[in-house]
């Protein structure tokens, strides 16, 4: 058993010129079908989704938290889903925090009620409860510390683990979210030369040494912003983690 990632945005807090903000294919073999989840649809996602997958054919979203650059397409996606010409669309599951729904129906500037529920359940991650089972994925949602509601999350197929950290600053969500993952896609989104607000983000030091605490095999280092060199980022991280590494970059598949 496996999954396969593909890296459909990977640009730090908001779109740059060579990839849209974060959003992550998953894609597995289960019953004689692939299934595919998403993992956050930021700032130009859908448009870049297109080239890797029928938008259509998607089987769920997990959204890490309510920030433009992680959840906005979403916006794009209900009407993709809504007005689409092969018909009404299933409604769709959707994972996130808190207030997901609302958050959404304000961004497209619908009413609450019914904003996106005829195209989308919605679901509050509920890092207490027993892992999500969807296809061949079990989901495991862990709180991490940024200024919102935000989850890191573990993917599990069979025995492999795919650990996306989301948005957060150094935390023992962090290091339980890498913690043995065969693939950790990790923000490493501040340089350690600067002066960084904290619970934010973390450089790709920080980044590296979750890693390394956690025995994560490989790392993936995503949501660098357009403003900083990702070689940069890099070579802070390699400091701190002695194994497999490389930065995200869009249209990358990795093999989990
Ligand atoms: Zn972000
Ligand atoms: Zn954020």
């Amino acid at each position: 058993m496996s999954m396969r990632l593909t890296v459909v945005g990977c640009s730090g807090s908001y779109p740059g010129p060579e990839s849209p903000a974060s959003c992550y294919l998953v894609e597995a073999e289960h019953e004689g079908r692939t299934w595919s989840i998403l993992l956050d649809l930021g700032n130009g996602a859908l448009g870049a989704l297109h080239r890797y997958v029928d938008p259509l054919a998607v089987d769920a979203v997990f959204l890490s938290h309510l920030h433009a650059d992680h959840c906005i397409d979403m916006t794009s996606y209900y009407v993709l889903r809504k007005y689409h010409p092969d018909g009404e669309q299933v409604p769709l599951p959707v994972w996130g925090p808190r207030r997901t729904s609302r958050r959404l129906a304000r961004a497209y500037d619908l009413p609450k009620k019914p904003g996106m529920r005829e195209e989308f359940v919605f679901h509050r991650h509920r890092p207490d409860a027993p892992p999500v089972q969807l296809g061949p994925f079990s989901v495991q949602p862990v709180a991490v510390e940024h200024p919102v509601e935000a989850y890191g999350l573990r993917i599990a197929v069979g025995d492999r683990v795919l650990a996306y950290s989301g948005d957060t600053g150094p935390c023992a969500g962090l290091d339980r979210i890498a913690e043995g993952a065969d693939l950790f896609l990790v923000e490493a989104s501040f340089l350690g030369s600067a002066d960084n607000p904290p619970s934010l983000h973390l450089t790709g030091a920080e980044a590296a040494e979750a890693a390394a605490r956690g025995g994560a095999a490989r790392v993936l280092l995503t949501h660098v912003p357009p403003w900083h060199d990702p070689e940069v980022v890099l070579a802070e991280a390699r400091t701190a983690y002695d194994g497999p590494m490389e930065l995200a970059v869009a249209g990358s598949v990795h093999e989990v």
